[in-house]
């Protein structure tokens, strides 16, 4: 399993066609998929954006210093790209997403989700590494598949470059949904028979990561 971030990953997969220009300068130059202004006609010239894999144009690479030393991202939902009609035409993937916008808000917000939650892991970072502990919350025992699925899902997610390190995930916060507490942040995915809500606390010393796994 492979864990991607939406819409960061449709970007990205933009950026790929746009790329080939630079090699083979066939047809317009590409637009920056951040705000559609022309890129320059060096690759290189224009920066790497600071939280996807993409080039950018000069405006937005300076843009980006500055929002994200106020910690203001600008989320992906807002870039020019986003409205691109070749989007349309890019094949479905079938690996679970991350997202910000939660996909089950009726079990999110109501009371009663706790009765359909599997499991809960809990993961702080030391400096060096992750710790994690499970918490199973069914008294029957999980179905082998929901084990499975469960497993691969948070294997997957630890191999997110996005989830290396608390420095990391404290970046990947920038894109999450914002909570009422300015250290937390909610992300959100589902495999085939899973809702799942990630709960992230970005101060040190603390718990740092819960993966709540409910079940479809
Ligand atoms: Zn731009």
């Amino acid at each position: 399993m492979k864990i991607e971030s939406y819409p960061k990953n449709m970007l990205e997969a933009l950026w790929k066609e746009d790329k080939k220009w630079f090699s083979n300068r066939v047809g317009q130059i590409p637009k920056c998929l951040r705000c559609g202004n022309p890129l320059d006609s060096q690759l290189l010239i224009n920066p790497l954006s600071r939280h996807a894999d993409i080039h950018v144009c000069h405006q937005c690479g300076t843009d980006e210093a500055f929002r994200d030393a106020g910690k203001v991202v600008l989320p992906f939902q807002c870039w020019y790209g986003i409205e691109d009609v070749r989007l349309k035409d890019l094949p479905e993937s079938k690996n679970p997403t991350l997202t910000s916008d939660c996909a089950f808000p009726d079990i999110f917000h109501n009371k009663e989700k706790e009765t359909c939650k599997i499991a809960c892991s809990r993961s702080d970072y030391d400096g060096y590494r992750w710790w994690t502990t499970w918490n199973h919350c069914q008294k029957e025992a999980t179905p082998r598949h929901l084990t499975q699925e469960i497993d691969q899902f948070q294997a997957a997610l630890f191999c997110m470059k996005e989830f290396k390190t608390l420095d990391t995930m404290r970046r990947f916060c920038m894109l999450a949904e914002p909570t009422s507490s300015p250290m937390e942040f909610n992300l959100y995915s589902e495999t085939s028979c899973l809702y799942i809500w990630l709960r992230m606390i970005t101060q040190f010393q603390n718990y740092n990561l819960y993966v709540h796994y409910y079940r479809k």
